[in-house]
C-alpha cells in the first residue's frame, strides 16, 4: 500500500447471513482503520440468490469486472435453498468467481480458539491448528453446469484432474507448509485422496509424488479421504498441511469447523496468483437469518486473512500489523470469555460478539 492510498476492496455481502456478518465486518475494519495507517475504499456490489429473485441475474459482468480491479474481495456468503436456475442448481456466484478469477487453493485454517467448549474431550483438542487447503477449480465440481443426463433416470457428473491444477495447489501447500514450519510448526503436507479407488484420484496421488519429491526438505504423505474423517474425529491434532480434491475439501471443512465449534469459526482465503477473495466457510444459514444469532467470528478472521494476503502482495508490514491486531482482538474476546456464541450453547449473536471485538479494538494499539 502505498503511502496516503487506499484499498479498493470489492464487498460482496450477499445473502442471508452473509450480508449480517459483513456489516458487522465492516465496521470492525473501520474501527481498525481509525486505529492504524490503513485506508478502504468499500466496493459495495449486489449479487447473490436475492439478486437473482428480483432481477434475474445473480452476478453481473460490471461486478465481476469490479472484483478483478479490486486490491482483494470480501465476500458474505450468497445462494438461498428456495431459489434455484431451471436445472435445480443453487445460486452460487462465488463458484464462478472462483473460476473466472482462477481462485485455484481454497485456504481454510482451522485453529480452536482458547477458553471454547469443544466438542472433543481429549484436552489435546485446544491445540487444533492445521489447515485444509481445496483445490477450486477442478475435481468432481469441474463438473458443475456439465452433468448430463444420459436417460430420465441416469444423471453423470464427472470428476475432473489436470497435472496443472494439482501442480499449482500441491505447490502452495508445500510453500504454506515453508512458512508455518518458520513459525514453530511440523510443516508437514498430507495428501488426501482415494487412489485405490478412481483412476483420477490414483493420477492425483501420482502428480503429488512428483511435486514432494522436488520439496525434499518437507515432510509428506497421503491418507485416504474416508480415513481422514475419521482420523480428523480422532486426532486432528496430528495434522499440519491437508491437500486435496474440490468436494473432498468441501466437506472435510465443515467437518473441521465442527471441530473448532462450528461453522462461525471458519475462515477462508480463496487465492490466485493475481486474485484473493476472503469469506467465511459457512453459507447464508437460512435457519437463523434475521435472528441475531449469527457468530460473525469467521467474518472477522477472514479479513484478517485479507490484510494478511495483502501484506504479503503489497510487502507492506503495516497491514501485516493490522491483520495482528484484528485476529488478536478476536483471540482475546474469547480467551477472557466475554462472549459464548449461540453456537456453543452461549447467548451471544452478531451484535455482542461485534461489540466484544470492537472494545478489544479500541484498548489495544
Ligand atoms: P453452503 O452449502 O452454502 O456452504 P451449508 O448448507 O453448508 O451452506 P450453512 O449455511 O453453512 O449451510 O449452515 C450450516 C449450519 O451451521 C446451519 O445450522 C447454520 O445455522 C449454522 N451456521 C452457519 N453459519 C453460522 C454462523 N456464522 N453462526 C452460527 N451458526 C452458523
Amino acid at each position: 500500500m502505498r503511502s496516503g492510498s487506499q484499498l479498493r476492496i470489492a464487498v460482496l455481502p450477499g445473502d442471508g447471513i452473509g450480508a449480517e456478518v459483513m456489516d458487522a465486518c465492516l465496521t470492525v475494519l473501520d474501527a481498525l482503520s481509525r486505529r492504524t495507517p490503513l485506508r478502504f475504499d468499500w466496493k459495495r456490489l449486489e449479487g447473490g440468490a436475492n439478486a437473482y429473485r428480483e432481477t434475474g441475474n445473480a452476478f453481473t459482468d460490471d461486478a465481476m469486472q469490479a472484483c478483478e480491479r479490486a486490491d482483494a474481495i470480501l465476500f458474505g456468503a450468497m445462494g438461498l435453498p428456495d431459489v434455484r436456475y431451471p436445472d435445480g442448481t443453487e445460486i452460487a456466484p462465488q463458484l464462478d468467481i472462483r473460476i473466472h478469477l482462477e481462485l485455484y487453493a481454497g485456504v481454510r485454517p482451522i485453529r480452536a480458539l482458547p477458553a471454547l467448549p469443544s466438542v472433543l474431550r481429549d484436552p489435546r483438542a485446544e491445540a487444533i491448528d492445521f489447515v485444509i487447503l481445496r483445490e477450486q477449480t477442478e475435481g468432481l465440481y469441474w463438473s458443475r453446469g456439465r452433468g448430463v443426463m444420459q436417460d430420465a433416470d441416469t444423471a453423470v457428473d464427472t470428476m475432473r484432474i489436470t497435472r496443472a491444477g494439482c501442480e499449482r495447489v500441491f505447490d502452495y501447500a508445500f510453500r504454506l507448509a515453508h512458512v508455518r514450519r518458520t513459525r514453530g510448526r511440523p510443516g508437514r503436507v498430507t495428501c488426501v485422496d482415494k487412489s485405490g479407488v478412481l483412476l483420477s484420484q490414483a493420477f492425483m496421488h501420482r502428480v503429488f509424488s512428483d511435486v514432494a519429491a522436488r520439496h525434499v526438505d518437507a515432510p509428506a504423505d497421503f491418507c485416504n479421504i474416508d480415513a481422514m474423517a475419521l482420523n480428523l474425529v480422532r486426532q486432528p491434532w496430528a495434522y499440519d498441511v491437508v491437500v486435496t480434491e474440490n468436494m473432498f475439501g468441501d466437506i472435510l471443512s465443515d467437518l473441521a469447523a465442527g471441530l473448532i465449534g462450528g461453522m462461525g469459526m471458519a475462515p477462508s482465503g480463496d487465492i490466485g496468483d493475481r486474485h484473493a477473495m476472503f469469506q467465511p466457510c459457512h453459507g447464508t444459514a437460512p435457519d437463523i437469518t434475521g435472528t441475531g444469532e449469527a457468530n460473525p467470528t469467521a467474518m472477522f478472521l477472514s479479513a484478517a486473512m485479507m490484510l494478511d494476503w495483502l501484506s504479503e502482495r503489497h510487502s507492506d508490514e503495516r497491514l501485516k500489523e493490522g491483520a495482528r491486531l484484528l485476529e488478536d482482538a478476536v483471540r482475546t474476546v474469547f480467551a477472557e470469555q466475554r462472549v459464548l456464541p449461540v453456537e456453543f450453547g452461549g447467548r451471544d449473536g452478531t451484535r455482542e460478539i461485534t461489540e466484544a471485538v470492537l472494545n478489544t479494538l479500541t484498548r489495544s494499539s
